[in-house]
């Protein structure tokens, strides 16, 4: 079987920064994401306003640049999911949905997943009432809407501008004594008249009555709220999917430690642990693409 020099797992900001560094330094790199689509993460953004150089613009449009990026490079995504990753003497061998392929580097770009809600009828809801991406919702008409935000920090802050713009009334819930967000993005939301910020509420349940979202909010001393909506969105902050310390569902899915000599590399948020930025991502990402053409010099000089 074919050994490719460099296989980069996830199309995001950090793994397009690696491939095109790839492609540039002459490595042929194939790039692959579970959903065949290049973007990742910052497709949910209200507006990234804080990328050195280019003009603040919604997440959708950043990750249509990125796209535009890959495709000046003569670069495409390939639809694969990782299951496991396996470091062999002089390969690795990545096991794909569907597929087998080996690397002699492997950057491993899989970015976060979310934190899900732990309340009864949580589950049943998701993916038809509750969602955890913003992306997912907007893509719904708000017009009238309510939608609920689970979430204090920056990331339920950004996704309850989205949903205003898109023309939900929101109403915010966070289970503190106040937001998380600081700064333009807190006063930004504070302001809007289609958002309403509630603080000490913490979700209790979850269910669904006459077609709509009816949550319990446990208020501390002022005892139960109870809150209906249209559609409720979990931001509860995010996981790492970092190799060798993914577990889901009891399974390890990747078993290469990161930054094994052998050639792995994890970037992105997989590597810091949490929602990152953009531009630390694609540093990141370009950093790999350095080391990988250094670690495969030296393997082809015999060193
Ligand atoms: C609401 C919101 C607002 C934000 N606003 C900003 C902002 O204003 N400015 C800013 O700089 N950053 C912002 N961010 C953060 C930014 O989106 C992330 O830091 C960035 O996308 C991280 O890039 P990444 O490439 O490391 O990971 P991701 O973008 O998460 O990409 C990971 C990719 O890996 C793929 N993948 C995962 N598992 C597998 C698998 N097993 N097999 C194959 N593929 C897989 C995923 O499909 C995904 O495409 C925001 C994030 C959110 C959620």
């Amino acid at each position: 079987m074919r050994v490719d020099p460099v296989v980069i797992v996830g199309a995001g900001p950090a793994g397009i920064a690696a491939a095109v560094q790839c492609e540039r330094l002459g490595l042929e790199p194939r790039l692959m994401d579970r959903t065949g689509v290049a973007g990742g993460l910052i497709e949910n953004a209200a507006c990234v306003e804080n990328y050195p150089g280019l003009e603040p613009m919604p997440g959708p449009k950043i990750a249509e640049r990125l796209r535009e990026f890959l495709h000046r490079f003569g670069l495409g995504v390939e639809r694969h999911r990782l299951i496991r990753a396996v470091a062999r003497p002089e390969y690795f061998e990545l096991e794909l949905e569907e597929a087998v392929c080996r690397a002699r580097c492997v950057v491993l770009a899989l970015g976060t997943r979310a934190k899900k809600l732990s309340c009864p009828g949580a589950e049943a809801l998701e993916g038809t009432r509750l969602f955890y991406e913003v992306r997912a919702v907007s893509k719904r008409r708000g017009d009238g809407d309510d939608a609920m935000v689970i979430g204090a920090g920056e990331a339920a802050f950004d996704s309850a501008l989205s949903l205003a713009r898109a023309g939900f009334e929101v109403s915010l819930f966070g289970r503190g004594p106040g937001p998380k967000a600081v700064g333009r993005l807190r006063d930004a939301v504070e302001s809007h008249a289609r958002v309403k910020t509630v603080f000490n509420a913490s979700v209790e349940s979850l269910e669904l009555e006459d077609g709509r979202v009816l949550a319990r909010f446990d208020r501390g001393e002022e005892g139960t709220s109870r809150v209906r909506a249209d559609v409720v969105l979990a931001s509860l902050g995010r996981h790492p999917r970092r190799a060798g310390m993914l577990v889901e569902k009891d399974r390890v899915l990747y078993e290469v430690e990161p930054d094994e000599p052998l050639g792995s590399f994890v970037v992105g948020d997989a590597r810091h642990g949490g929602l990152g930025q953009v531009g630390i991502a694609v540093g990141d990402g370009l950093a790999a693409a350095m080391s990988a053409a250094s670690f495969l010099r030296k393997k082809q000089n015999g060193r």
